[in-house]
C-alpha cells in the first residue's frame, strides 16, 4: 500500500503537475468542500502549483450557503417562544439584524446541541423545540433517520426542524452552466461522495464536458486529483474518476441513500450567494411534513440585509478569494465575523484567516 504521506511521492506529484501544466493553457479547477480547502491552505498546495493552474474554493460549507433568510427565520422563531437548537457553527452566523447568539443574550432560548438526537431529548422536556437542520448529503441522512424514528414511535412531540438541507451536485451543475467563472473541472467532495457515490456526477460531467474527480483529504489526494483532471483535459476527455477509493464506493452508502429517499425529495431553493438552484434543496416528503416548522408556524416575510462590503456571495461562487475582500482580517475576523464565510470552520474566509494565506 502507498504511504499517502510519503514526501517523495508528494514531490513526484508536484513535478508531474508542473510537466502536465506545460501542455495546457490556463486551467481553473473548483472544489466544493471546506475540508479540501483546509488541506490546500494548511499544506500550501496553491503555492506549489504552476501559475496557469488555479484551484478555486466554491460553495463547500453548509453554514456559509445557508441563506440569511433562514437564519432570520430561526431568530424570529426564537423570539416567538420556540426553543431553538442548533449546531455550534450556526450560533454565531450574523442574520440581518443579529445572530442566534445575540438573540440568546436578549433572553431567547437558544441551545447548542451536538446532534438532532440531543434536540429531540430537549423536546421531551420542553415545549416547542426547533432544530436548525443544515448540511449536505453527509448530514441529511442523520436528520432523516431521526424523523423516521419519531414517526414510527407515533407519539405527539413538539419537535420540528427548520429544514436547511441542500444537495451538492446541482450547485456544481449551476456553476458549470451559469457561473461567471469558466471552470475546467471539479474536485468532487470526498465526504459527500461517501454517501452519494459517483452517480450524481455522471450527467453534469457529460453535459458540460467537465472532468470530475472525487478526492480525499490528504495533500497527495488533492495533488492526485489535479493530475487526473489535467490528464483528462490533455486527452480531451471528461469523465468521473474516483481518487478516494479507500472511502468512496461507486454506489455510495446505499443505506443512507435509502433513508434520504424515504424522508426527502429534491426541491428548488436559493443558496446564499446564488439564485434558486434547481433541485438544490432537500424538502420533506408529505408524510414527514408535520416535522417542518414552516408548515405549522407562519413566518412573516423577511427582507435580507447583506452586510455592506461583504463579498461572501462572490467567494461562494468562486469569483473572488477572501483576500479580495476589503474587510478580510481587519473589520471581519473570526471573533467579529461580518459574513457567514468567516464563521464556520469550513468557511473559506475563516480557513484563509486561520492559515493567513495570501493569494
Ligand atoms: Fe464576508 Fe468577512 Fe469574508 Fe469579507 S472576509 S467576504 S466580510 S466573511
Amino acid at each position: 500500500m502507498i504511504n499517502i504521506n510519503d514526501k517523495q511521492i508528494i514531490k513526484k506529484a508536484i513535478e508531474t503537475i508542473n510537466k502536465l501544466s506545460q501542455k495546457v493553457d490556463d486551467v481553473k479547477i473548483m472544489h466544493v468542500c471546506g475540508s479540501h480547502e483546509h488541506t490546500i491552505c494548511k499544506y500550501g498546495i496553491r503555492e506549489v502549483l504552476p501559475e496557469n493552474i488555479t484551484v478555486i474554493p466554491g460553495p463547500g460549507c453548509p453554514v456559509c450557503v445557508t441563506t440569511q433568510k433562514e437564519i432570520d427565520t430561526a431568530i424570529y422563531l426564537a423570539e416567538n417562544n420556540y426553543t431553538i437548537t442548533t449546531l455550534g457553527d450556526m450560533y454565531r452566523v450574523p442574520g440581518s439584524e443579529k445572530s442566534l447568539m445575540e438573540a440568546q443574550s436578549e433572553g431567547c432560548d437558544v441551545r447548542i446541541v451536538y446532534s438532532i438526537s440531543d434536540a429531540v431529548k430537549i423536546a421531551k422536556e420542553d415545549n416547542k423545540v426547533v432544530f436548525v437542520a443544515i448540511g449536505f448529503e453527509t448530514t441529511a441522512p442523520t436528520t432523516g433517520a431521526e424523523l423516521i424514528s419519531l414517526k414510527n414511535k407515533n407519539k405527539d412531540i413538539n419537535f420540528y426542524i427548520l429544514n436547511c438541507h441542500r444537495q451538492t451536485p446541482p450547485v456544481m451543475e449551476f456553476l458549470l452552466n451559469e457561473g461567471n467563472v469558466n471552470l475546467d473541472g471539479f474536485i468532487c467532495p470526498g465526504h459527500v461522495s461517501t454517501i452519494t457515490g459517483l452517480k450524481p456526477y455522471y450527467e453534469p460531467c457529460k453535459k458540460y464536458n467537465a472532468p470530475m474527480v472525487v478526492a480525499g483529504f490528504e495533500p497527495i489526494d488533492v495533488l492526485m486529483a489535479i493530475i487526473m483532471i489535467l490528464k483528462q483535459i490533455i486527452n480531451r476527455e471528461a469523465k468521473v474518476e474516483n481518487e478516494y477509493k479507500r472511502a468512496v464506493r461507486e454506489e455510495g452508502n446505499v443505506i443512507a441513500q435509502k433513508i434520504m429517499n424515504e424522508v426527502f425529495e429534491p426541491i428548488d431553493i436559493p443558496w446564499r450567494g446564488f439564485p434558486v438552484i434547481k433541485n438544490g434543496g432537500l424538502g420533506l416528503k408529505e408524510k414527514y411534513k408535520k416535522f417542518d416548522i414552516l408548515e405549522v408556524e407562519e413566518v412573516p416575510p423577511i427582507k435580507e440585509k447583506i452586510p455592506k462590503g461583504c463579498i461572501c456571495d462572490k467567494i461562494l461562487r468562486g469569483e473572488k478569494f477572501p483576500t479580495d475582500c476589503p474587510l478580510f482580517g481587519t473589520v471581519c475576523t473570526p471573533l467579529n465575523p461580518v459574513g457567514s464565510c468567516m464563521v464556520s470552520d469550513e468557511g473559506t474566509c475563516r480557513i484563509f484567516y486561520k492559515y493567513r494565506k495570501l493569494v
